[in-house]
């Protein structure tokens, strides 16, 4: 039985226009995403194969593969929430109030990120995330999917910069899907996602 599924996308291919055309929305999702799900599952029913047989002679590269899928399959499914139709414009209320405190300002945030999105080295993804022990939002650059991450940082907005992400419509003018992702990035649902993580606790002191 699998363990992972595609989640569906919450709107319609079409509805991200012009900013995400139709068939780069659902190239990406069905067949990208999918492969990361299928991945995943893949290396988890191999370490069972594995342990059912004893034999663990591939397992260095399962455990690779099950990082980079799992990660694949995480880092699209928080992307496809975090856009909308209805998106753009300013982050509020806890979210604006946490940005402030780590980057001191909503275009400051805007300014690194996009910064971080386009100095990647290769595929990645640009990354703001909670971190709990200094209880604090950190912007990071993911290398893959799943490198260059501090442990236990929780990732609520994610800039997929994978060459999938951007060459159908706009070619070799990543700076091009940088800008056109702002005008789409649900601030409401970033939100939403920072209330639920800043709760995580690492149990790293009695407190
Ligand atoms: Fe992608």
């Amino acid at each position: 039985m699998s363990v992972y599924t595609l989640p569906d996308l919450p709107y319609k291919t079409s509805d991200l226009e012009p900013c995400v055309s139709r068939e780069a929305l659902a190239l990406h999702h069905d067949k990208h995403h999918g492969a990361y799900v299928d991945g995943a599952n893949s290396a988890l029913s191999d370490m069972a194969a594995a342990r059912e047989s004893g034999d663990y002679s591939a397992l260095n590269q399962l455990q690779k593969n099950l990082a980079f899928h799992l990660s694949g399959h995480v880092m699209h499914s928080i992307f496809w929430r975090i856009m909308s139709p209805d998106g753009g414009g300013q982050p509020n209320g806890l979210l604006a109030k946490e940005i402030d405190k780590a980057f001191g300002s909503a275009d400051a945030l805007r300014e690194q990120l996009s910064e971080c999105a386009l100095s990647i080295q290769g595929s990645g993804w640009a990354s703001v995330a909670w971190e709990p022990l200094g209880q604090q939002l950190v912007i990071e650059q993911v290398h893959d999917h799943q490198g260059n991450i501090g442990n236990a940082t929780i990732p609520i907005l994610v800039l997929d910069m994978w060459e999938h992400a951007y060459y159908l419509q706009y070619r070799n003018e990543k700076a091009k899907w940088v800008e056109a992702f702002w005008e789409v990035v649900n601030w409401a649902d970033v939100e939403h996602r920072l209330r639920g993580v800043s709760q995580t606790n690492l149990m790293l002191s009695d407190e």
